[in-house]
């Protein structure tokens, strides 16, 4: 990371945090490809944050593209809508990828993707009614978070910065270049409404120098905007981690446990907010995403711009199947994504790519012993010991994951890109986040 200063100088970093993943971005000049409708959608009720969503349909209910699928009354949570046209087949209940299990809505399409009857764009005349409309378009953070968003455009304390994340500092990953190349109006447009509603004097857009193409874009077409910046970013990973991008374009730092608008700053993920400025005009809520394709499994990489609960397989097949048996699968990118064990999954909101490893390719992750080498301590970009913490989790010594600090762990995965021994420390890091958690502390 280029900047030394702030956060990780406050953190005592006189050394060069993160990894120098390659970059790999294979799909950077394909224009996203639209997927046809597939025979049948799965919408799983849990894709963000919060408690996941009560069916509000029932088998052999006929329902149209945005028809609401999914609701709670919880106040953390996100209305699911359908993705199609189409009659339901049954209410079931799924295996998610992470292993957890939570109901689905799976829907025979008819083709036709008829729009419901009641979707128009929102009527705004305050912020109140911005919110009302960012809640009825079951918007979440796209870059994989899943947070809803009409809870992160509501921050209890004042905001004046907002900062767009264009970083994509994972390695394959397009998808959000593509949506500035291909949609930077609704971007613009998204930006100019939430700047209107939550009253935010300046607003960065955050893009890796990696892509020049969208850089000098976005410089060109934000230009009439005074209070709009272009921000070039170092390549070097985990740049898009929230906390580093915060850091790197305000120099302001978010302690540990403290959250993006304690210090006035509210981020959005580029496809959430060209999402969002579309919905403003046509009021279709979120019921397709754009996801990268690629690996060395796969035959022809690609962006895609698919429905959500479409199967992956499907979108495989659309990219032309496997090419050689696919010893990996992962959804997200090497560094922060989750194994799927197959590629039955539906597409989640907050999905934004598949990527499929050969044989070769995946027995560089097979895991050997650690050689205390400390690699994974010099590149933890939260000054964290990852080694430390992996020995808390084998012996679920919830005391020594407190005392060196798991819940800070953003699971960026640069411990376990430059680690020798291919230890499996991201997933160490969930665990033991999940023991703190299990043990109510
Ligand atoms: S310990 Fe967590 S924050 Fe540190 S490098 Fe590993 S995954 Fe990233
Ligand atoms: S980088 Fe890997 S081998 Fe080296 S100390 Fe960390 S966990 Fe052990």
């Amino acid at each position: 990371m280029a900047k030394q200063s702030g956060f990780l100088a406050t953190l005592g970093f006189a050394r060069d945090p993160g990894a120098p993943v390659p970059h790999r971005k294979n799909t950077s000049a394909s224009a996203t490809e639209v997927m046809p409708v597939p025979a049948t959608v799965t919408i799983a009720m849990s894709m963000h944050i919060g408690a996941p969503c009560t069916p509000c349909v029932k088998p052999k209910d006929h329902v149209d593209v945005g028809t609401v699928i999914g609701s709670s009354p919880a106040f953390m949570s996100a209305l699911i809508h359908s993705s199609v046209s189409g009659t339901v087949k049954k209410v079931d209940s799924i295996l998610m990828p992470n292993g957890s299990k939570t109901q689905a809505v799976v829907i025979d399409t008819d083709g036709q993707q008829t729009l419901d009857p009641s979707l128009k764009a929102p009527e705004i005349n305050s912020k109140e009614d911005f919110l009302e409309a960012v809640k009825a378009s079951g918007l979440v953070g796209l870059g994989g978070a899943g947070f809803p968003a009409h809870i992160k455009l509501n921050p209890a304390t004042p905001v004046d910065i907002l900062c767009i994340n264009g970083a994509e500092c994972e390695p394959y990953i397009t998808a959000d270049e593509h949506e500035f190349l291909e949609n930077y109006e609704n971007v613009i447009y998204g930006i100019t409404q939430v700047r209107k509603y939550l009253g935010v004097e300046k607003v960065l857009i955050g893009i890796e120098g990696n892509k020049p193409g969208a850089i000098a874009l976005m410089k060109e077409k934000t230009a009439e905007y005074d209070y709009i910046s272009v921000v070039t970013l170092p390549a070097r990973y985990p740049q898009g981690a929230e906390k580093v991008l915060i850091d790197q374009m305000t120099d302001r730092q978010v302690p540990p446990g403290k959250l993006p608008a304690d210090v006035g700053t509210v981020v959005m993920n580029v496809a959430s907010i060209g999402f969002l400025g579309g919905y403003l005009k046509d009021g279709i809520p979120l019921t397709t995403k754009r996801v990268t394709v690629d690996g060395s499994a796969i035959t022809t990489p690609k962006n895609v711009r698919v429905l959500i609960g479409t199967p992956i397989k499907d979108i495989i097949d659309f990219c032309g199947g496997y090419k050689e048996t696919p010893a990996k699968l992962i959804s997200g990118g090497p560094m922060m994504g989750i194994a799927l064990m197959t590629d039955d999954f539906p597409v989640l909101k907050q999905n934004n790519a598949f990527l499929a490893f050969n044989e070769k390719d995946a027995k560089s992750f097979e895991p050997t012993s650690c050689i205390r080498c400390g690699r994974c301590v010099d590149a933890c970009p939260m000054n964290l010991m990852p080694t430390k913490l992996e020995d808390g989790v084998l012996f679920k010594d919830v005391e020594i994951l407190k005392e060196y600090g798991v819940m800070n762990c953003m699971e960026c995965g640069c411990c376990a890109f430059v680690c020798p021994a291919n230890r499996k420390l991201v997933h160490a890091m969930k665990l033991g986040k999940m023991y703190v958690r299990e043990a109510g502390q």
